[in-house]
């Protein structure tokens, strides 16, 4: 079996810039893709707030360039994903999806978050044609449109805020005759006039010939007063949540109750010697490319000198 010494799992921001960092300090550290190599943002098109592109930048451009960045510095990128993890002891070890095991001395878990989506055949459809489930990203294409967010939490409540600000008019699909999100994130909502709230709605399937011109959506599903009707839109953004990737890790790793690991204070230390979270798997609040980079810095920086000091 492979005895790795800095083993990365996840080629999203996170991931590679963790990468290039311990590529440039010599630890020639071996990443493992996993399931969407480049992560979240290469289910949107272009990516305008990634400081440093003035013009913006296509999100597999991005995505290509770290990785070219990650190789340049001797990273060694393999297509596996990581199906299970014993972290009892150093070193550690991980069992992948093409049957292959290896240990590791250090290890950054950088396996990111996934959006939860309804599951209707018309997201894949249209997924970056109108769909998307991170309006900070792709709120900025719809100025002046009319959009639709489906959730009734904290988090619908403030992209649907954010696409407010922007769009000419955005429906909020709420499964529910009530919001679950906090009092403040409601009133925020129901006193904005640019949004209207659609309780007690499903959205069924989407339309367009070039891209999403509308939602199918039905009002009261199995009552006698259900109505079945066409709302056109834009754009439709998902916000029913997120799903940390971190099932493998959840016996020996701390998380909160939704599954993100807990790091110590902003470090990104789990509380096992030799094993960093960074990016979005240990990060429920702000989910950006930037802040996940960033957090690999970290996580090499502090592999680094842990791996010094063995
Ligand atoms: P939540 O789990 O709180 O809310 C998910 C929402 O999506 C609920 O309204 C739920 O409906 C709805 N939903 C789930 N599945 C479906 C479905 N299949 N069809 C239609 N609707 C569906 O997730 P959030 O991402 O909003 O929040 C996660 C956590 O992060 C929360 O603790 C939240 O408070 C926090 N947060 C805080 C913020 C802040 O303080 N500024 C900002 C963003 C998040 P239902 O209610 O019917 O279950």
């Amino acid at each position: 079996m492979q005895h790795i010494k800095l083993l990365i799992l996840g080629s999203g921001p996170a991931g590679y810039t963790a990468a290039i960092y311990a590529g440039r300090s010599g630890l020639t550290p071996v990443i493992y893709e996993g399931l969407q190599p480049g992560g979240q943002l290469t289910t949107t098109t272009e990516v305008e707030n990634f400081p440093g592109f003035a013009e913006g930048i296509d999100a597999n451009e991005l995505m290509e360039n770290m990785r070219q960045q990650a190789i340049r510095f001797g990273a060694d990128i393999r297509e596996a994903m990581a199906v299970r993890s014993d972290l009892s002891a150093s070193p550690y070890h991980l069992w992948f999806d093409d049957g292959s095991e290896a240990i590791c001395d250090s290890l950054i878990i950088a396996t990111g978050a996934s959006a939860k989506y309804l599951g209707l055949a018309d997201e894949e459809k249209y997924r970056g044609q109108g769909v998307s489930a991170c309006a900070t990203c792709d709120g900025f294409f719809y100025r002046k449109k009319t959009v639709a967010v489906v959730g009734g939490g904290d988090t619908a409540c403030e992209e649907a805020s954010y696409l407010a600000g922007l769009a000419e008019k955005v429906y909020l699909i709420v499964r529910k005759p009530y919001l679950r999100a906090s009092q403040i994130m409601q009133d925020r909502v129901l006193n904005n006039p640019k949004i209207e709230v659609l309780f007690e709605h499903n959205t069924i399937g989407l339309y367009g010939t070039d891209g999403v011109e509308g939602a199918h959506v039905v009002y009261r599903k199995g009552e006698t007063d259900e109505r079945r009707y066409d709302l056109p839109i834009d754009g439709f953004f998902l916000a029913i949540g997120h799903k940390p990737n971190s099932d493998i890790f959840r016996p020996w790793v701390q998380t909160d109750e939704t599954g993100y690991i807990l790091t110590e204070g902003d470090s990104p230390r789990t509380g096992i010697a030799g094993v960093f979270a960074a990016g979005d798997v240990a990060d429920p609040h702000y989910r950006q490319a930037v802040v996940a980079a960033a957090s690999g810095a970290k996580a090499a920086i502090e592999a680094e000198r842990y791996l010094a000091s063995l």
